[in-house]
């Protein structure tokens, strides 16, 4: 079948991401809640900040939520509120998205890059202590494409170096990580402050930019309520350097919305992930993706590994096919050329350095129709045949 005649039959052509048919069908109250935004003009600030900042500390089970401009401010704003410094190291993971060590290094502080997880791609816990200096100060844990790094081991580590721990949790948002005694808790609300983005191709995002910080100190609470604030305590009397970084009201208010469906979403990558499970699994030349015993996945990502070289061969021919892929991420920080000489590493990290070989991002989203699934696998199969 030709990509045209693929068209044809699903109407629409497959995307990694689909934002217009969700769109389309959350589109009378998207509408209204955009309009009465319009209608109140209160642009910055307005009531449905707050209000989408306490529906959403009470989904993931917080006290407090604070809403900032975009998940790479909210690291930021973060490792500020905490009182890190320049100088400082900051433990994170060397195969994720940059935002992470770029926070880091924004502030002239030191990352210092820990091999992740063959299987899960997260931060391995094994490898964090011996990293650790005495400039070490904080764990950046990212829970990469869905699920939760292993947060219990770092949290013990954090505990006994007497380190901050924070979670970037702009890609697992709903996730739950369980405790060795059985104790549940959502992503991003494990370490001592949680962020997140609403990024439009996000678990949870808007039609925007967006982010948010998450934390259940009062007093930590604050202190990011004010950094992002120009580091005001009330309006013209600043305490700290700050910087502005805002949440749209437009922006919550279309949050507030997809807020509501959130746990849909998610239930519905979680089934075209159990089908790619299921007509992937045997293909001996794919490693299909992993699923920690601690941790729910949300599947952000559907990321598979190809075997024996065969990643770019499988991904054009797909391409052939009309189906989209992508390889997130195409290098590990250590190989990136802004990071040269700046990051720091103690110990050789191979997983880091072969994933970028191996890894293909296949499309999972909302609005990926079951014959589209059907299809997509198919072509994988045909490939390995
Ligand atoms: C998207 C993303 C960010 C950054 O979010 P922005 O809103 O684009 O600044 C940070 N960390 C991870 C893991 C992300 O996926």
């Amino acid at each position: 079948m030709s990509t045209r005649q693929m068209a044809i039959m699903f109407d629409e052509s497959i995307q990694m991401v689909d934002l217009h048919t969700q769109y389309r069908r959350l589109k009378p109250e998207i509408d209204t809640a955009i309009q009465s935004v319009l209608n109140q003009s209160a642009f910055i600030n307005g009531p449905q900040v707050q209000a989408f900042a306490d529906h959403l500390a009470a989904y993931v089970g917080i006290p407090h939520v604070i809403p900032c401009a975009n998940g790479t401010d909210a690291l930021q704003v973060a490792l500020m509120a905490l009182g890190l410094q320049a100088g400082d190291e900051v433990i994170v993971p060397a195969f994720t998205y940059v935002a992470a060590a770029e926070a880091v290094a924004m502030l002239g502080m030191t990352p210092v890059l820990v091999d992740v997880d063959p299987y899960t791609f997260n931060i391995n816990p094994e490898k964090v202590e011996h990293a650790i200096s005495r400039q070490t100060k904080a764990i950046i844990a990212v829970h990469l494409f869905g699920q939760c790094a292993d947060m219990e081991p770092i949290l013990r580590i954090g505990t006994k170096y007497n380190l901050v721990v924070i979670e970037d949790n702009a890609q697992s948002i709903g996730a739950q990580y369980t405790f060795r005694n059985g104790t549940v808790k959502q992503a991003g609300t494990i370490g001592h402050v949680g962020t997140t983005s609403f990024f439009p191709s996000k678990p949870l995002a808007c039609y925007g930019d967006g982010g948010a910080m998450m934390t259940s100190d009062e007093k930590l609470a604050q202190q990011l309520k004010m950094v992002a604030s120009h580091g005001q305590s009330t309006k013209y009397h600043h305490q700290v350097v700050g910087c502005n970084s805002r949440l749209d009201t437009i922006q919550a208010a279309i949050l507030d919305v997809k807020l509501k469906y959130l746990s849909g979403f998610t239930q519905k990558r979680i089934e075209i992930a159990s089908e790619y499970d299921r007509s992937l699994s045997s293909i001996e030349e794919i490693i299909i993706p992993r699923v920690a015993s601690f941790s729910t996945h949300v599947y952000h990502q559907y990321t598979i590994q190809v075997k024996n070289g065969k990643r770019d061969a499988l991904r054009e021919y797909l391409k052939q096919k009309g189906i989209p892929t992508m390889v997130y991420y195409p290098a590990s920080l250590e190989r990136q050329p802004a990071f040269r000489g700046l990051a720091r590493k103690v110990d050789h990290m191979p997983v880091a350095l072969q994933l970028p070989e191996k890894v293909l991002s296949i499309p999972i989203h909302t609005e990926l129709k079951e014959e589209m699934v059907d299809y997509i696998v198919d072509h994988i199969r045909r490939f390995f045949r």
